[in-house]
Order: structure tokens, then sequence, then C-alpha cells
């Protein structure tokens, strides 16, 4: 069984890319980094997953890594910030050398697409395997798109399509073969964090998150922290293709409003705004969606065909919650 060093020296030590903002990275007591520029404040974020909670025990190791790359890289996204700095905490119940190479493979890959640099982490043993990562961004202060400005009067947008990785995560059970079922099982394996969207954004939107907990969810908590209410039309969700083909237009509709980790942006922009967001959503070759407007009533109305739409799992996943959508 291969010492904890080793294992850090062979799987970790060569994902960490050269930075010129990387000072001292892997190997000493902590990693020495550059600032970014003084006018710039630093964004940092934490994310874990944990076994049986947030992945089945037989994901594959790459994919593991890519999601959670993409799902911690995705709050940077959020932010309007731009990626810098990873730090990898990891324990695992055996140094299983394979599956680390396999992982380590997935996590240079998916840092590589983010342009984010492995500075350092730790690697433990234990029963579970959790993975906990930590990342560092850059933002000015003005441009940091926060949850709490969303103003009444601005519409709602977001990105992509939704409900994708929710239908991945049914479809992983039973095996189909077929392009749909690949496209899928992929947007849940191997989300994309939405980086350039949220650069993009920086002097557009009014407030912004991601969706990792289902739409409704987390566009609710702009709502709480903008002190303001929303009207949505269900029938205004982006629908992928794939969705559409292989499940009914209900329960495209209800993944789309509540399941989650799309990883796609939900933001709020000033009306007047609308043909510069069509602008971006060319010039970035991705769809972005009007789905409604922020009202002054409070809360979140959802209408189907003009009429009041409720769903029991509506609120989002919450690991201390009564009830779990997911
Ligand atoms: P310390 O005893 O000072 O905590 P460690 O022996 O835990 O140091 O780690 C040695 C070096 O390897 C440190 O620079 C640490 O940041 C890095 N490291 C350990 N585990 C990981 C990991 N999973 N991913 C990236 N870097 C790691
Ligand atoms: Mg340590």
């Amino acid at each position: 069984m291969p010492s904890e060093f080793e294992l850090i020296d062979r799987h970790f030590a060569s994902v960490a890319a050269q930075a010129a903002d990387v000072v001292l990275g892997l190997g000493d007591d902590c990693a020495l980094v550059q600032p970014p520029a003084s006018d710039e404040l630093l964004a940092n974020s934490t994310d874990t997953l944990v076994e049986g909670v947030h992945f089945l025990p037989d994901i594959a190791a790459e994919d593991l890594a890519w999601r959670l790359v993409s799902a911690s890289v995705s709050d940077l996204a959020a932010m309007g910030a731009r990626p810098l700095w990873f730090s990898l905490a990891i324990t695992l119940p055996d140094g299983n050398d394979a599956w680390l190479a396999a992982f380590s493979r997935g996590l240079k890959a998916a840092l590589k697409a983010y342009s984010i640099t492995l500075i350092g982490g730790d690697t433990t043993s234990g029963a579970t395997r959790v993975l906990t990562a930590h990342v560092q961004g850059a933002v000015k202060p003005e441009q940091a798109l926060k949850r709490s400005g969303a103003q009444v009067g601005d519409l709602i947008f977001v990105s992509g399509t939704l409900g994708d990785s929710r239908a991945g995560l049914e479809l992983l059970s039973h095996a189909v073969d077929s392009a749909d079922y690949e496209f899928l099982t992929q947007r849940f394996l191997r989300p994309t964090a939405r980086v350039e969207l949220g650069r993009g954004l920086t002097q557009l939107a009014s407030a912004a998150i991601d969706i990792s907990d289902g739409l409704l969810a987390d566009l609710s908590h702009i709502l709480k922290a903008s002190g303001v209410g929303a009207l949505v039309h269900l029938e205004q969700l982006p629908l992928s293709d794939s969705l559409a083909a292989l499940y009914s237009e209900e329960q495209s509709q209800e993944w789309a409003a509540t399941g989650g980790e799309d990883f796609e942006l939900c933001f709020t922009a000033p009306a007047g705004r609308r043909d510069e967001i069509q602008l971006l959503a060319k010039e970035l070759g991705l769809e972005l969606t009007c789905i409604g407007e922020i009202r002054s009533e409070n809360g979140l109305q959802v209408l189907s065909q003009g009429e009041p739409w409720a769903v029991s799992g509506a609120k989002g996943f919450d690991h201390f919650g009564e009830e779990e959508s997911l």
C-alpha cells in the first residue's frame, strides 16, 4: 500500500500546473500565491461531495473529479469571478492506485478547462469517500454578481436548458443506447460551469445564482436576499430536445423547475438590457431565456397556461429539510 506522501506525489503533485500567480505550490506547509490586482476582491467558496449523499458509490473516478470541479467553479461563475486557485481535501477508505490515477486524470482535465490551478490540499483515510474543494477567484467589488441586487421590474433569465441533469440521474439506472441518453447522462456526470457567462454578466445583471438545488429553490434565494417577489411562466423554461424526446412535457417541466445540478445561471437584469443580453448569448453560443419578471409582491408565483402551478418537490434539495425532493 503506497504511503500518503507517495499518493500525493503520484496523483496530485502532477496535476498542479504552472501559474504566474502561484509563487509556491504543493509540497510545503502552505501554498504562497500572489494576490490579484488591488482593485479586485478574492471570491471564496467551499463545496463538499459525500458518497451516498452527492454521488453513487459506483460513479467513475474521472466523472467524480469533473463534477467536483464544475460544481465548485460554478459558484465563481455565479459571482462573476475569474477562477484562480483550487484546493482539495480528499478522504478515502483506501489508497486504490488505479482509482486515484483515473481521478487525477479527470481532475487535471477539468482544472485545465476552467484555467484554475491546484495549489494544495489534504489527503486522509476514512470510512466514506468525502471530497471538499475550496475555490478562489477574483472580481471587482462593483462587478460582483450578488443575490441581493434584483429590482422590481427586472426580467429573470436562465442559461442553457434545465432539467437535463435530473433526467440524467434517472437514466443512469437504466442504460439506453441512444444519443439522447448520452446527452442527458453527460449533463449529470460532466456539468459545465458557466464561467464566461458570469464574466459577461458583470456589467449587465442585477443579481445571479447558479442552479444547484433547482431553479425555483435557487431563484427563491435571490428573491429573499433582494426583498422582492417574482412571476415565472412554466412554459417558458428552456427544455433540451433530448429531455423533450424521452419524457412527457409535464415531467420535463417539473424537472426544469425543480431538478438540481444543471449548474446553469439564473440572473435578473433591467428590461432595457434585453438586447445586450441576447447579443451576449450569440457571442457565447449559449441560449439565454427570459422566464419571468421580478415583482413587488412577496413570494414566487409560477403560472402554467395562466393558472397557478405547484409541485410537491418545489422546495429543492435541503440536507436538513423534512422532505427531500431528489
Ligand atoms: P501538512 O502536513 O503540512 O498538512 P501534507 O503532508 O498534508 O502537509 O501535504 C503535503 C503537501 O501536499 C501540501 O503542500 C498539501 O497542500 C499537498 N496536498 C496534500 N493532499 C493534497 C491533495 N489531495 N490535493 C492537492 N494537494 C495536496
Ligand atoms: Mg495535511
